[in-house]
């Protein structure tokens, strides 16, 4: 029998238990420990509430966690509540799934400013993270700016531009569909670094932009490369491209009524976030060119108006005691997953923010290989029932599948109309939900 604990119960981690199960059969227990009391990480808190064919793959992870060898062990936060060397003790593999959660920093002055929020914060606030709820983002100017052109980019342009009615089926959090409400925001600038042949976007995300209801996407002309150059892009960075090119082509007739502009500034790279009072303003801005592929700066400098900034440039892991940590590229230091015999990395926390969702599929099966070499049959170690001694002497409230069982009803009772659910934001919400 081999005992494995799972650490983060987002997609690498599901993906990661269902390897093992398809390894081992009935020969592996597994325990995925998170954080909260609900599962499924960036399935519930980092895909946008308006996608939610993407969140159901979470019906995957649900079948994945029925099976009598998984166990979800939520309200338990390792690092606080247990030791990783506890862990290492119980379990005969330890795999680290703690995903991104931090925004990787632009490094340039000002990000301290009050409107300035990382797009974990944003994104967290707009899903329900407990951690968020209460960032409170000031909508109430009109101007914004979205620094990084990739796809969680364009998740917060379009949560900034859409109207009540379009977020109907979404399960976007009231207090921020309130909050939206009242927004005044009547300009988005998207600003990247380097040009459209660059851009991290996908088409479908990207062309969702071109529909939304009272936003109008705009592009300069002069920013796009020439046409012929397209054909040495891959084909779906082609298509993004195209799409690029199809916004400066919307007939004025089309345009008319849309009260938000969306625009993309591309080759304008942040150099200081500009502020009166600790709140920010503007954005001070260097038009760059691109030299072997890089931005460099021309020297030429302007600046934007902005009273709300959300910089979208990426994420990373947080580092754990005694894990060694790869600082450059923001994940866990490891060998296709292995951090050292015993303990381990996915998703994430092993590749850096990169891929979709079912790229953390072939890294669960990948590390389950390595865990297979250096495991074998197991040590006949405690696993879960060594964890529940401990969880019973420190008296920890862990919140089970059954239990989060009980809170997805509850959340799905309290929804709004149209809505999937409701969230609770409260950590003690959830769980009083749990107890009910
Ligand atoms: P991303 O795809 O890595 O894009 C980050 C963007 O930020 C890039 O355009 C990058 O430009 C820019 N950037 C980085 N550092 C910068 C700086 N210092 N100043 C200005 N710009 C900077 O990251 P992401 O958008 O956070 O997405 C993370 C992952 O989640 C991606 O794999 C993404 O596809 C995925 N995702 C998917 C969906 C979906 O499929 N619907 C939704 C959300 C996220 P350079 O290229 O110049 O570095």
């Amino acid at each position: 029998m081999r005992q494995i604990a799972i650490i983060g119960s987002g997609p690498a981690g599901y993906y990661t238990a269902e390897a093992a199960q398809k390894q081992w059969g009935d020969e592996v227990r597994v325990d995925i420990f998170d954080s909260l009391p609900v599962p499924y990480g960036l399935i519930r808190f980092g895909v946008a509430p308006d996608h939610q064919s993407i969140k159901g793959v979470s019906r995957r992870y649900e079948a994945t966690s029925l099976s009598n060898n998984v166990r979800f062990v939520g309200n338990v936060m390792v690092g606080r509540d247990v030791t990783i060397a506890e862990l290492q003790e119980l379990y005969d593999a330890v795999v680290l799934a703690t995903g991104a959660p931090h925004d990787k920093k632009t490094g340039i002055p000002g990000e301290d400013l009050r409107g300035v929020h990382g797009s974990a914060a944003f994104v967290g606030w707009y899903n329900g993270h407990p951690q968020f709820a209460e960032l409170d983002p000031d909508v109430s100017g009109q101007n914004a700016v979205v620094i990084g052109n990739g796809n969680v980019a364009l998740d917060v342009v379009r949560i900034l531009a859409k109207t009540r009615a379009e977020f109907h089926g979404s399960d976007i959090v009231n207090h921020a569909l309130d909050q939206l409400d009242h927004s005044q925001v009547r300009k988005i600038t998207v600003l990247g670094r380097r040009g459209p042949h660059q851009i991290a976007m996908t088409p479908k995300e990207l062309g969702e932009l071109g529909h939304l209801e009272r936003a109008n996407p705009h592009v300069d002309p002069a920013d796009l490369p020439p046409v012929e150059e397209d054909a040495a892009l891959d084909p779906g960075q082609r298509k993004s491209v195209a799409l690029l090119r199809g916004f400066t082509e919307i007939p004025a007739a089309d345009r008319e009524g849309k009260s938000i502009d969306v625009e993309f500034d591309f080759y304008a790279a942040p150099k200081a976030l500009l502020g009166a009072d600790g709140k920010v303003s503007g954005v001070e801005i260097e038009r760059t060119r691109l030299e072997g592929g890089k931005a460099v700066g021309t020297g030429e400098i302007y600046t934007v108006p902005a009273e709300l900034v959300v910089v979208c440039i990426g994420y990373q892991t947080s580092p754990i005691p005694d894990v060694p940590f790869d600082e450059k590229n923001g994940r866990f230091a490891n060998e296709e997953g292995r951090i050292r015999p015993g303990l381990y990395c996915v998703g994430w926390a092993r590749r850096g923010p990169t891929g979709t969702i079912g790229t953390n599929r072939p890294d669960g099966f990948a590390v389950i290989e390595k865990i297979a070499e250096d495991v074998g049959d197991g040590a006949a170690k405690p696993g879960g029932e060594g964890f529940d001694r401990i969880a019973s002497e420190r008296t920890l409230a862990v919140v089970t599948f059954d239990d989060w069982h009980k809170i997805d009803e509850a959340e799905v009772a309290r929804a709004r109309d149209g809505a999937p659910r409701e969230k609770f934001v409260a950590v003690q919400d959830m769980i009083d939900a749990a107890r009910s």
